[in-house]
């Protein structure tokens, strides 16, 4: 075998398989067909609970993150609605600020230096598959070659070769109702209410940075990001545009969502006009040693920025079980699991986005919807409902007699040091914060033992989700089921004392 794993694809996704393959002592290659890293506008940050996942990985601070732990947003947007998060108790909605070029280079740094090998400019152009492995055919800078591997994901995109290969359908709808403009431009000063912190335009009114704002005839934004171009977009249904896409054009967009001249001042070469979307979703996202991550699974709208939340949390929960797996060490049908939880998230966000894009088309009856939508909105129940649906935070991969079983772990600090910091060898972790006699480790499951803001007993799987809990000594036979489960781990007991 020339590799473990195949990755066909070196976004987001495929570069954090890598890392997550690597840290579990699987060599994966990465097959990445452009030459250099996409300079592409697309994410301009990370939204929801990935930027926990990324923190019990040690990446949270390089893409931004403040140092010693994160503190959630008081305020995001639902369909152009403002969601008042201070409202709830339970915030789930954390922000890693970086656009997607800075996501890629600090993936693939850690890739690299966990040891990944990344081959750029070449392509994977078929493969074929047998019972012992997969057999790649690439084309690379200096001609066709073929690798052989035992398993290849595709981390190729909404367009995924691998997926078309494996005649996998993409099953869903292409809305082309939609056109977004989009450019780096900015707006004059003194349009700019510094205190109040909005924009205020002259004939419309006051329209807050970075919330997409829906007015009768469309969608506008304007988005200051620091130490980078302003963007400003807009959404509009029937204003097709033809030919190349020119800042004039978007000016005049943005003259028409407003319905007054609001003078923009382009400040960069990039424009985009991208007319409808796709929401889709593989019918499987395995077709025997052949397994498909992020868009190359699922693709939907951009609001709200949904995206890479889903994506690298597939990612995180494909990683562990597919390296058990090439090790030979893998409980059966540990690898089935990830289609089972990952499907239902998938499913979720692929909900939530239609309910967003229809919230934010134009007419009355959808104002009047979306009236209805802002009050119910003052409940702090139903802002919690939405964030945790936007967040990702209402997954639950399974039940048990705990409520945090099947859960994401919560923030704890265990005798000074954040969980989230323990977590990031993406070992399998029995934390133990009872008193008494604590557990043996064993060479497959790590054990830490301490005292925290709760007495509790939890298995916790690398991906950061817990496979078993107790509040006290009591549940000895659910911990042994889960590390049988999950781990094929017999003999890790509570030491008598
Ligand atoms: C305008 C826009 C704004 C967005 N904003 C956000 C946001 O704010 N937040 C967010 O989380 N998400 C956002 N997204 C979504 C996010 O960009 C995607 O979810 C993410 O890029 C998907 O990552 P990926 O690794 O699955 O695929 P991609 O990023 O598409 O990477 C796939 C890679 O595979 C390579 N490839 C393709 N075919 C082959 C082949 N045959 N062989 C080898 N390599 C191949 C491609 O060159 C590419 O590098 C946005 C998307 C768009 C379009």
């Amino acid at each position: 075998m020339d590799a473990d794993v195949v990755i066909a694809g070196a976004g987001p996704n495929g570069l954090l398989l890598a890392a997550e393959l690597r840290l579990a002592g699987v060599r994966p290659i990465v097959l990445e067909r452009l030459p250099e890293r996409s300079n592409e506008q697309r994410a301009n940050g990370l939204v929801g609970q990935v930027a926990r996942a990324l923190d019990r990985r040690g990446l949270a601070e390089p893409l931004g993150a403040e140092p010693g732990g994160q503190v959630p947003r008081p305020e995001y947007i639902f369909a152009a609605m403002r969601l008042p998060l201070q409202l709830i108790e339970d915030n789930p909605i954390y922000i890693l600020p970086s656009p997607q070029q800075k996501i890629e280079a600090v993936l693939e740094e850690r890739a690299l230096e966990l040891g990944a090998e990344l081959r750029r400019g070449h392509e994977l152009a078929n493969f074929t598959q047998d019972a012992d492995g997969v057999t790649v055919e690439v084309a690379g800078p200096d001609g066709a070659y073929e690798l052989r591997a035992k398993f290849l994901v595709g981390a190729d995109g909404g367009r995924s070769r691998t997926r078309k290969l494996a005649g996998i359908d993409f099953v869903g709808v292409t809305n082309d109702a939609m056109v977004s403009r989009t450019g780096h431009a900015s707006v004059p000063s003194e349009y700019f209410d510094e205190q109040a912190g909005v924009l205020r335009i002259p004939g419309y009114g006051d329209i807050p940075p970075y919330m997409h704002h829906r007015s009768d005839r469309g969608l506008f934004v304007f988005a200051p990001f620091p130490g980078r171009p302003a963007l400003v977009s807009t959404g509009e249904w029937d204003e097709p545009g033809e030919g190349e896409m020119t800042f004039e054009e978007l000016q005049a967009s943005v003259d028409r969502v407003l319905g007054t001249h609001l003078p923009l001042t382009q400040t960069s070469e990039f424009v985009r006009r991208t007319v409808g979307g796709n929401t889709r979703i593989a019918d499987r996202f395995r077709a025997g040693r052949v397994i498909l991550v992020g868009d190359a699974a699922h693709v939907h709208s951009a609001m709200g920025g949904p995206g890479l939340n889903l994506g690298l949390q597939d990612v995180l929960n494909l990683g562990w079980k597919l390296a058990a797996e090439v090790q030979g060490r893998a409980p059966e049908g540990l690898l089935d699991t990830y289609e089972s939880e990952r499907r239902p998230a998938g499913e979720r966000v692929v909900m939530q986005t239609q309910a967003q894009s229809a919230l934010i088309a134009p007419g009355p009856e959808v104002t009047a919807l979306r009236q209805m939508f802002a009050e119910l909105l003052t409940e702090p129940a139903v802002v919690q409902h939405v964030a945790d649906l936007i967040s990702g935070a209402d997954i639950r991969y399974f039940d048990g007699p705990h409520p945090l079983i099947g859960r994401s772990v919560p923030d704890l600090t265990i005798d000074g040091v954040r969980l989230a910091e323990i977590l990031r060898s993406g070992r399998p972790l029995l934390l133990d914060l009872l008193d008494g006699s604590p557990y043996k480790a064993t060479d497959e499951v790590d054990v830490v033992t301490g005292s925290g803001e709760q007495q509790i007993a939890m298995l916790i799987r690398p991906d950061g989700y817990v496979a078993w809990a107790a509040d006290d000594a009591t549940d000895q036979e659910g911990l042994q089921a889960a590390l049988s489960k999950w781990f094929q781990v017999r003999d890790l007991t509570r030491a008598t004392t």
